[in-house]
């Protein structure tokens, strides 16, 4: 018979199994034992935080952020995009802002702005180039996650979009901790079920870390085929709105594998700031719309 293995996230450390320092540790505002010194809440204007999550790699995630930000930004709202998929950060390359780099402005760092509405930060912009990896230990990531909060000139925000690496790690536990009005968080997925599992374990994670999901994203759901405009269902369709329907929380819509949309995540050039004029379009500004409903309530 299959082992039954329960998901774990790091525990509340106790004084025996404690190695960390408090001003380094994710879990210390939970820790009855911490000391002084965890970073407080960064005092930013924003109004809403959204994490963006999925329980593995190459669903969409980034993607999706991107396209929600822009929506978002293009809708009137204030939105800052911060990427901290820190050890693969492809924001940059998907809004072709590769060659930028951060700027100072007194004690603050500048981020790179997309649009009048919409800036942008992510580790790309620090390093040498886009081949040079990050090796970092749980708590320089912590602090660099501190610093793209507290000390990053973002104006007044109506959104804070946060990509974060796939899976149930450091990065999400660390911004919970250190963003203020954090919503909650967004799960994309891809419709098989060898994604929708993974998914499971992204929900119920976001459940232990206290915060709301605000809904699912079923990305790469069914295709339209360039050819002869059949749909085909490539990674099968439903499995987001499954998921959703068993958890109880928000379908927030689903967006079909479009050619175009690859295309414009390699060209550096959102998909959609084209014209409303595909299928793919409309949906990705219906599942924008559905957010707000949800977040604005
Ligand atoms: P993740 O962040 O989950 O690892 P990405 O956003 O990097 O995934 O997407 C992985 C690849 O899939 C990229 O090449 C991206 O352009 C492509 N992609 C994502 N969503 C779609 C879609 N709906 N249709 C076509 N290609 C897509």
């Amino acid at each position: 018979m299959a082992k039954k293995t329960q998901e774990k996230i790091p525990q509340t450390p106790t004084k025996e199994t404690c190695s960390h320092e408090c001003s380094s540790c994710a879990s210390s505002g939970n820790c009855s034992d911490a000391k002084p010194g965890l970073p407080p809440k960064a005092n930013i204007d924003v109004r809403h935080v959204i994490l963006v999550l999925s329980g593995k790699g190459g669903v969409g995630k980034s993607t999706v952020s991107v396209n929600l930000a822009y929506a978002l930004s293009s809708h009137g709202y204030n939105v800052g995009l911060l990427d901290l998929d820190i050890h693969g950060p492809n924001i940059p390359k998907m809004l072709g802002l590769e060659d930028q780099k951060l700027g100072t402005m007194g004690n603050k760092i500048v981020p790179v702005k997309v649009t009048g509405s919409l800036a942008v930060i992510s580790m790309a912009f620090l390093l040498p180039d886009t081949s040079t990896p990050i090796i970092w230990r749980g708590p320089m990531k912590m602090a660099a996650i501190n610093q793209f909060l507290a000390e990053v000139a973002w104006g007044s925000l109506d959104y804070l979009v946060v990509d974060l690496p796939p899976g149930t790690g450091d990065e999400a536990l660390t911004i919970a901790q250190l963003a203020p009005n954090v919503r909650g968080a967004v799960i994309v997925t891809t419709p098989q079920d060898v994604a929708t599992l993974d998914s499971r374990k992204a929900i119920k994670f976001v459940e232990k870390l206290g915060l709301p999901v605000i809904g699912i994203i079923e990305n790469m759901s069914g295709m339209i085929c360039p050819h002869c405009g059949q749909e085909i269902d490539l990674f099968g369709k439903g499995g987001g709105k499954k998921i959703a329907e068993e958890f109880s929380v928000p379908f927030l819509g689903a967006i079909p594998i479009d050619i175009e949309m690859r295309k414009a995540g390699d060209e550096g050039r959102p998909f959609i700031i084209r014209r409303g004029d595909s299928p793919t379009w409309e949906s990705v500004d219906k599942v924008m719309e559905a957010l707000v409903r949800v977040v604005e309530g």
